[in-house]
């Protein structure tokens, strides 16, 4: 710890050197964990702390990356792309924000008082008063459709999808949906959690389906404050269920019999629970790294494909010291590449779709550089615009497609990386859903369901032109 405490104060001397126009901040600032990764035995509030975009746009490469190495280290950095940079500062450091960034860029406010979105992202309806949102602590559970607390699996206009759910709740409705459509869905686990939690998978494909059909496999909740990727993996997996059977000769009636689809809604449980009873801007997983303060893995730097090891074990996206040392990513590679345990895979998946929020994104490999091009790049551009182009013909909002080296940060380590180089999966992305920045990881409730229609109608025309391009061309 001792070491990682004086690597944090060399990496901020020396960003605090690149930027001599910029005066010094708060040195202890950079000695600990900013607070809303302290463990304080309750439950983090964010009162006063802000979220700001910095239009960086006109900076050099140097200047942005100095930049972003100070925010990250005076902050939370929410977001990244070549244009802008969102981050999240408590109080005191958002008093000398201007102080910190360089005379060409700009910074606007877009959240006043993050409280207030983390207490929205946790409101349900009140039952009986359409639109009205009651606030609850995250430690209760939202309405359910019946007094014994079950939900009405057999329609989408469930309760369910009106709230983030915890954890214990989300488990309760898939095993529903299992229960509901046993002859089209099952459930499996492929491993557990740093703190031992089950890693569950649901496959839904028609029993009058396509032998040996081809898998889509979607995972979502490896960053643990993006509530709305299980929370759209859900209602995807759930709609599929409905609309197949209300039309039996639908888009998801030929999707369920082309392919297998596999969802995995929360990859990372422990996160999912902490950011829930106790930090809302956790997004690490949970195991201990050997620090004195700061525990967890950032699940998506810590895959095996041009793999980086961190020295900071504090940061955000801090990969470990070797690929695989989360036993999650491990979990769902071994998966990916060997199949379930009593299902041993005799073929690759054919897609892989990792959800994310926030920034409308949906991006192809790789995410590590942009000095390589993968193979496939015309063809997953084209099928990344199909699906652009699927969500808006709904009335859904704008996504942008490309490389994502070009649309974010280059992260090594990244899932859909380690899908498409290792995996030999040829239709890898990684999807950033709603929204751009109004309410970011805090989207509230009511954006669950519009969220999860953008995912059906993007993945189902995903699915639909993997079948058209090379099932039955
Ligand atoms: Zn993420």
């Amino acid at each position: 710890m001792v070491a990682t405490t004086a690597t944090a104060l060399l990496a901020f001397a020396v960003v605090a050197l690149a930027l001599p126009q910029q005066h010094a901040f708060d040195a202890d600032l950079a000695n600990s964990p900013p607070s809303y990764i302290q463990e304080t035995g309750g439950i983090d509030r964010y009162d006063g702390h802000e979220v700001w975009r910095i239009n960086w746009s006109s900076l050099s490469n140097t200047s942005r990356s100095a930049l972003h190495n100070v925010l990250e280290t005076a902050g939370d950095v929410w977001k990244a792309t070549p244009e802008v940079i969102d981050v999240h500062l408590p109080p005191r450091v958002a008093a000398v924000l201007p102080s910190l960034i360089p005379k060409d860029a700009q910074a606007t406010k877009i959240v006043p008082d993050l409280q207030a979105l983390v207490n929205l992202s946790l409101a349900h309806p009140v039952p009986g008063l359409p639109g009205a949102y009651a606030p609850q602590s995250p430690l209760a559970d939202p309405p359910t459709d019946f007094p014994d607390g079950g939900w009405n699996v057999s329609t989408l206009d469930t309760v369910f999808h009106d709230a983030f759910q915890p954890l214990p709740a989300i488990d309760r409705f898939l095993d529903a949906l299992v229960n509901e459509y046993p002859e089209t869905l099952h459930t499996f686990e492929f491993g557990q959690s740093a703190e031992g939690r089950p890693l569950r998978a649901f496959s839904a494909h028609r029993a009058d389906g396509k032998a040996d059909a081809p898998e889509v496999l979607i995972i979502s909740g490896q960053h643990a404050r993006e509530w709305v990727g299980p929370a759209s993996a859900i209602y995807f997996l759930h709609a599929l269920l409905v609309n197949l059977r209300e039309n039996p000769k639908g888009t998801a009636a030929k999707v369920l019999r082309e392919f297998t689809v596999t969802v995995v809604p929360t990859l990372n449980p422990d996160g999912l629970v902490y950011s829930r009873e106790h930090s809302r801007m956790w997004r690490k997983n949970r195991q201990d790294v050997g620090g004195l303060i700061c525990k967890g893995v950032d699940l998506n730097t810590n895959w095996g494909y041009e793999y980086k090891p961190s020295r900071l074990a504090c940061s955000e996206s801090y990969s470990g010291q070797h690929p695989f040392e989360a036993p999650e990513t491990a979990a769902m590679a071994n998966y990916i590449v060997n199949g379930a345990k009593d299902a041993p895979r005799n073929r690759m998946p054919r897609a892989f779709i990792d959800l994310h929020s926030y920034g409308q994104l949906f991006m192809f490999p790789y995410s590590f550089s942009c000095n390589v091009f993968p193979p496939d790049a015309e063809n997953l551009m084209e099928a990344g615009m199909g699906v652009a182009k699927a969500i808006r013909l709904i009335g859904g909002p704008g996504y942008q497609t490309g490389q994502a080296c070009q649309s974010t940060l280059r992260f090594s380590g990244d899932a859909s990386d380690y899908a498409y180089a290792v995996g030999q999966i040829r239709w890898s992305y990684s999807a950033e859903l709603r929204d751009t920045g109004t309410y970011g990881f805090m989207l509230p409730p009511f954006l669950i369901r519009p969220t999860g229609i953008d995912v059906v109608a993007g993945l189902s025309a995903l699915a639909l032109f993997i079948y058209d391009t090379e099932i039955e061309p």
